[in-house]
């Protein structure tokens, strides 16, 4: 028995590694980052957990779904680990608990999500500790070119050195090549610490039928009627399919309901728990179903719609047959599908002269400045992905610094007399605290303080006053609360040809739509490839197989090709519809692009605070309609 199998033996009772843990871990324990490739179930989180109790010091984990992390946490507490996860949810004595665990250097293990890193008081408090290792989970979210950009993962590599990591561990259970080069070169990971397991389930039978979406609820239920009942899971892409589908399918007699997004909290919960125990019962859901599922005896997931692209689609499959045991996993591929989803892609493209005056607006703001991205999104009407997206490409063109999300706003409940806070510091500081105070807007409840205009008045850095604020809630003396989020940047340089510079960042939003619509493509390659199915979607992750002999190819079924959308052109009646919406002279919809977002059911955030979902019908009322072709004829009525 090795040293790591005793300790693996000793901390979790476990008797041996899982394929790629020990490869992983023993690397890391030398000091190096690595990048880990797993997939899903397949023991990612180890890698961490048992470093993290081995080295001194505090290990940080960041993950997007940390809400789903309870049973992990519970598992390591239950195994005497100093572990906790710091989320909105918890209570104020559990916040200070955590907080005086971390400053006591009683924490081994810290949950965080990625957005918590735009928080100072947090990096203050975590800059004081020596972090050995840093590890982020759904690390392929780095890549700009990956199915899951997300721009506050791009500041994670540049917060890592900030913070003196001693060194990271970035996991994923789907990365291209491509993906997973960018993550290396982001970390400094050496080729050589890239730990990848083959994704090859020997259990999963993958399956591809071709036709048109006319007919396939039939289909569907043919295909669950004929199979031995088991848990099942059908995809589709939008919350009124998985309505109609769930719908259709109880009609029937099966025991099959929808989950989605638009439905209340408590009703998915619900839903989700009647599922988890049921042996044999349908869940017709989108893709808000199934992160951190954890169901061993899911034996069926069908594909309703087609899937977003390969990455979302060996997730999806992924989650069936955890025990081992065989499951299916079919597809039925409709070339109708095609049309939403490049919607979406479409929809999450700024126009050309949205970017233009959103770039131009930031440079004008001065040397430095802050803005409330929530604030902006409305006024541009650019979805706040987008603009965070946008402002990360400043970023990287240094062209602007961040220098953090502060919060504008400090409200605060005293909870002793002021007199005796102050007693408790001396000279200087307890007059700097009094002048602080004196400067606070009474309510009834709560003393608000404008920080940054404070520190400007009483000639103190704004640091200082939140430092002693976040001082005072830690001893008790006050419920302290924040709000009005703004993001603090300064400006590095002006470009010199903005209508260039303007120009190469629309080239770069153009790249990825670009990117989004092929991911469609290679779905629809895989969809009609008529060799093995296995190997060719393997093949895409950078595995190369033999033929599976096992998937409806090499069982011989022949790939039908999936032809042309079914098309249908505008009507009569449909202008007169579209122009009624148009002379109801909503706001939100001025220009026809954002009138021709919302038939084709892509939501904005003008469109979404003037509740206008509420307020027409036409919301989505064209969404088998190309963006493209929606805007030709939208274009000809106003
Ligand atoms: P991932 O994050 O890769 O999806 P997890 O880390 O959640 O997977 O691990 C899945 C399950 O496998 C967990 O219940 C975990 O406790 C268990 N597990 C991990 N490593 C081992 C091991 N070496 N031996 C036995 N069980 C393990």
């Amino acid at each position: 028995m090795t040293e790591l199998q005793r300790q693996l033996k000793e901390r979790f009772g476990f008797d041996d590694f899982r394929e790629g843990q020990e490869a992983a871990i023993s690397r890391l324990l030398a000091g190096k980052s690595v990048l880990a490739v797993f997939p899903t179930g397949g023991g990612k989180s180890l890698c961490y957990q048992l470093p993290g109790l081995m080295l001194d010091g505090l290990t940080v984990v960041i993950s997007p779904l940390i809400a789903l992390m309870k049973d992990q946490l519970d598992f390591l507490i239950a195994k005497g680990a100093l572990a906790a996860r710091l989320d909105s949810t918890l209570t104020k004595e559990e916040n200070r608990k955590l907080f005086d665990d971390l400053y006591a250097g009683n924490l081994k293990l810290l949950y965080i999500s990625p957005e918590r890193l735009g928080n100072e008081r947090f990096l203050r408090a975590i800059g004081r500790q020596k972090i050995s290792l840093l590890a982020i989970d759904e690390a392929h979210c780095i890549s700009e070119w990956g199915h899951n950009f997300r721009p506050d993962y791009l500041k994670i590599a540049q917060l890592a050195k900030d913070l003196k990591v001693e060194r990271t561990l970035s996991l994923t259970a789907t990365a291209t090549p491509a993906v997973a080069k960018d993550v290396r070169a982001a970390f400094d990971i050496a080729a050589d610490d890239e730990v990848h397991t083959g994704f090859y389930r020997p259990n999963l039978e993958l399956s591809v039928i071709a036709g048109p979406s006319r007919g396939r609820n039939k289909t569907l239920l043919a295909r669950i009627r004929e199979r031995p009942p088991g848990s099942t899971i059908v995809y589709v892409t939008l919350q009124r399919t998985a309505e109609e589908v769930a719908g259709f399918l109880a009609a029937n007699g099966l025991n099959a309901a929808a989950y989605h997004a638009g439905l209340k909290s408590e009703d998915r919960t619900a839903i989700q728990n009647a599922f988890m125990i049921s042996p044999d019962s349908v869940i017709v859901a989108t893709i808000a179903f199934g992160m951190g599922i954890d169901k061993s005896n899911i034996r069926y997931v069908y594909h309703y719609n087609l899937p977003k692209g390969l990455e979302s689609y060996s997730q999806e499959i992924g989650r069936a047959g955890r025990d081992g045991e065989p499951s299916f996993c079919e597809m039925l591929a409709s070339a109708d599908d095609v049309i939403t989803l490049e919607n979406f892609s479409y929809g999450d493209t700024p126009e050309p002269e949205t970017v233009g005056e959103f770039t131009r607006h930031i440079f004008e703001m001065g040397e430095t400045f802050d803005i409330s991205e929530y604030e902006l999104s409305g006024r541009f009407d650019v979805r706040p992905l987008v603009l965070k997206t946008l402002l990360t490409y400043l970023e990287l063109e240094r062209c602007l610094a961040s220098t953090g999300p502060f919060y504008s706003e400090y409200k605060f409940q005293p909870q002793c007399p002021s007199s005796e806070m102050f007693a408790r510091v001396s000279g200087e500081k307890a007059e700097f605290l009094r002048s602080v105070f004196r400067h606070a807007r009474k309510g009834t409840k709560w003393l608000t303080l404008d920080t940054t205009e404070v520190s400007q008045t009483i000639g103190q850095p704004r640091d200082r006053i939140v430092a002693a604020l976040s001082y005072l809630e830690e001893k008790g003396d006050l419920i302290l609360q924040v709000a009005g989020v703004r993001q603090g940047y300064r400006r590095l340089r002006v470009p010199e040809d903005m209508n260039a510079f303007v120009e190469s960042l629309n080239a770069r939003f153009q790249k990825r739509e670009t990117n989004d619509v092929e991911r469609i493509q290679r779905v629809l390659d895989l969809a009609q490839h008529d060799g093995c199915i296995t190997r060719h979607l393997l093949g895409y992750f950078g595995e190369e197989r033999d033929d599976c002999g096992h998937c409806c190819r090499c069982q011989g079924v022949k790939p039908t090709p999936l032809g042309d959308a079914d098309r249908r052109t505008f009507s009569a009646q449909d202008e007169e519809r579209v122009r009624g919406l148009i002379s109801d002279g909503h706001e939100s919809i001025r220009t026809p692009r954002q009138l021709t977002r919302l038939l084709c059911g892509i939501t904005s955030p003008a469109t979404t605070r003037a509740k206008l979902r509420q307020k027409t019908n036409l919301f989505g009322a064209y969404d088998s309609m190309p963006f493209k072709a929606t805007l030709d004829f939208v274009e000809g009525l106003v």
